[in-house]
């Protein structure tokens, strides 16, 4: 365990390093973050809305006791999970669900990543571009602003969401890297997709690429071999020898 966490501090460090380096030569380092289970957990997101099902209708009443290690990354496995199997009941809460999930005020439950918004405001400091390019879209522009504010992240140097909502998160980033390019070089990503993170691998194969934490959406993908794994951003709170 303390290798994990030292070496994890150390890797976080190298990012920073690079991009003060790259700042004092006169480019502009690019750091790229996703933010659904990059930066922030979408956990208690998911949470209060289950909270808020069984409130409302008596078939959902255990879903309201889920606890956070009990989720699944698809709400109607959680469900599923809990005993639920009905596919009428399965509907409801999927359509529940969506009518919520993707809300500006919903967006204020999510909570960061151990060591994320200190990360960040670190790599601002030192010169760099911050990058936020999530698979949200521009109606969830105002919310992501007051969380990543309300949680103590830079403001974004580029706030990237998709035009439409229902356009592929795959599609959407394949397309948005050109967007990047534009802004400067890009030193370091960071990503809970394997799919995404290969995807900034290879188009940008000098940068560091890290997968961040276990959420992601299932597709059977494995990142590429050069890039770093890490459960979270924390830099310092290395665990004591017992
Ligand atoms: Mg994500």
């Amino acid at each position: 365990m303390i290798e994990a966490v030292s070496s994890q501090a150390e890797l976080l460090t190298d990012v920073l390093k690079d991009v003060a380096a790259r700042f004092r030569g006169g480019f502009s380092p690019l750091v790229v973050f996703d933010i659904d289970d990059t930066l922030f957990s979408t956990a208690k997101r998911h949470l209060r809305i289950l909270r808020e099902l069984s409130q409302e209708q008596v078939w959902a009443a255990a879903l309201g006791d889920i606890k956070e290690a009990s989720l699944r990354y698809s709400i109607v496995d959680t469900a599923k999970a809990c005993g639920i199997s009905q596919p009428p009941q399965l509907g409801a809460i999927r359509e529940f669900w969506v009518a919520r999930f993707f809300k500006n005020d919903y967006l204020l439950e999510d909570e960061p990543l151990p060591g994320a918004s200190a990360f960040c405001r670190d790599l601002k400091e030192g010169g760099a571009t911050v990058v936020y390019m999530t698979g949200r879209d521009e109606t969830m522009r105002e919310g992501t602003l007051k969380a990543l504010a309300g949680r103590g992240f830079p403001p974004p140097d580029s706030l990237i969401l998709k035009p439409r909502f229902d356009t592929p998160d795959l599609e959407y980033k394949t397309e948005s890297i050109e967007r990047l390019r534009a802004l400067g070089s890009v030193t370091a990503a960071f990503e809970n997709e394997p799919a995404h993170i290969n995807l900034f691998q290879a188009a940008f194969a000098q940068s560091r690429h890290f997968l961040v934490g276990d959420k992601h959406s299932g597709k059977a993908v494995a990142p590429h071999p050069s890039v770093i794994r890490i459960r979270d951003f924390r830099r310092f709170d290395i665990m004591p020898v017992q």
